[in-house]
């Protein structure tokens, strides 16, 4: 088999633009490989507008802002293969994939990117009481079976979880001739995008019921009532509060996890809080020339950012493969912490020689904060205090660092990000 400088695992928007990025700086060997009969990942399903606003300044069809990334990926001669999945990651960054053409095959890489993506939250790890009849789907699902095959999944339906897959799909089904009744959301807030709530909920009077679950799931070849209730702050139902909605279909939209079985097989260090890798400023991981971008990393509320940050991914692998593929110094690292109501921080550390001029840090809080301050401490100085009118787990939010500022500050050892009241 053919060895590459860079295989990069999965072909939607993170692994696209990863390689284009790859590409142009200067690397001529790369390989993307993806288990779908596609390239473009998740976006293929995703029929609505609203993606590439920051990237494109227009707003684009999923299908239409993952095509312009593909499109790069076939002019500038970058080599993909479909229908190939990606088994295990070696430490030595051997790639074992499977495809019917190859069967098995084993690819020596000088760097791997990660960018498998993330999935949604299971069902039956949920505990909704009740009988499991047919007419139960996850958002993604039912979102790829009325984009993509055709099928709708049925013509009265209760949404549980307010993630944007769920917001998006209750707008979907809505248009397709289907009566949403309820979405029900455990959290006192919701967890999607506040643009999605207005546009696809507020616009077709489909009604949010924040602190309300799922009690009950009746009917036994097929679904044909959802009981919901209010919950109370330890989030138990409240009895007396039920409600119960006639219905032939339930979707779940409970939030989504990264694919990260490969990750960990390979023995890369997990983050608790995302799920997904622990990764330096160059997001490298502990395993020196294995990289990973986009939802794989930490699940992104837009594209826009995933595409950013595989750019970055992407021009990282090249200069590992070119500065000789050494394992990064550990002195000069700036440890980042999150805390008091900041949940993480991508990435998790920074060495200042290898940072870029700016570093985009992303992170999520951990509930709704009005009219409060997203706080930067360099050690115990407080060294930023931007004032948000809303600050909620829905929406990424990000603090820039000058690489000067960093500099000027001899001995800095530890950033920390918090929420602060004033
Ligand atoms: C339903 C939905 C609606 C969305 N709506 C919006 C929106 O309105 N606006 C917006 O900006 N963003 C939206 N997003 C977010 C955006 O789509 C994602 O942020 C983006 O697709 C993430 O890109 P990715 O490349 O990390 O993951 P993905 O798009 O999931 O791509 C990962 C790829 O890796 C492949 N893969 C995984 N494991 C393997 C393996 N072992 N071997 C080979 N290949 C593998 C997968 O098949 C997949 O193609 C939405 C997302 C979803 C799910």
């Amino acid at each position: 088999m053919k060895t590459y400088d860079i295989v990069i695992v999965g072909g939607g928007p993170a692994g696209l633009a990863a390689a284009v990025a790859a590409k142009e700086a200067g690397n001529d060997s790369i390989l993307i490989l993806e288990r779908d009969h596609e390239l473009g990942g998740i976006l293929n399903q995703c029929i609505h507008n609203g993606f590439g606003l920051h990237t494109f300044k227009e707003e684009l069809t999923g299908p239409e802002y993952a095509y312009r990334f593909i499109k790069q990926v076939l002019d500038l001669g970058i080599e993909y293969k479909l229908n190939t999945m990606v088994m295990d990651i070696a430490e030595d960054k051997t790639v074992t994939a499977m495809n019917r053409e190859d069967g098995m095959f084993q690819i020596p890489a000088k760097a791997v990117i990660l960018a498998m993506g993330c999935r949604e939250r299971p069902r039956g790890a949920l505990n909704i009481p009740g009988y499991r009849p047919a007419g139960i789907f996850s958002a993604g699902t039912a979102q790829r079976l009325v984009n993509i095959e055709g099928y709708m999944p049925g013509r009265e339906v209760v949404i549980l979880g307010s993630g944007d897959i769920g917001l998006i799909m209750a707008r979907r089904m809505t248009l397709e001739g289907a009566k949403v009744k309820v979405v029900a959301e455990l959290m006192p807030y919701s967890g999607g995008l506040k643009r999605n709530i207005v546009q696809c909920l507020d616009d077709y009077g489909i009604p949010l019921k924040l602190s309300h679950t799922v009690v009950d799931i009746e009917g036994k070849e097929h679904v044909t009532a959802v009981t919901i209730a209010e919950v109370g702050p330890d989030r138990k139902p409240i009895p007396g509060t039920e409600e119960r909605y006639t219905c032939d279909t339930l979707l779940l939209s409970c939030g989504l996890i990264p694919e990260n079985e490969l990750s960990r097989a390979a023995g890369v260090s997990m983050s608790p809080i995302t799920s997904g890798p622990v990764v330096n400023e160059s997001l490298e991981t502990n395993i020196p020339g294995v990289f990973a971008c986009g939802n794989v990393l930490h699940v992104h509320d837009l594209v826009d950012y995933v595409s950013e940050e595989a750019k970055r991914a992407g021009q990282n692998a090249v200069k590992y493969i070119n500065d000789g593929c050494k394992k990064a110094e550990n002195d000069n690292v700036i440890e980042l912490v999150a805390t008091e109501g900041a949940r993480y921080t991508v990435p998790s550390t920074i060495n200042v020689d290898r940072m870029d001029d700016l570093l985009t840090v992303r992170f999520r809080v951990g509930d709704v904060y009005k009219d409060s301050f997203v706080s930067v401490y360099f050690d115990d100085e407080r060294v930023m205090h931007n004032k948000k009118r809303i600050i909620a787990p829905g929406e990424m939010e990000q603090i820039i660092l000058k690489k000067t500022q960093l500099t000027e500050k001899a001995g800095l050892k530890k950033i920390t990000v918090k929420i602060e009241k004033e």
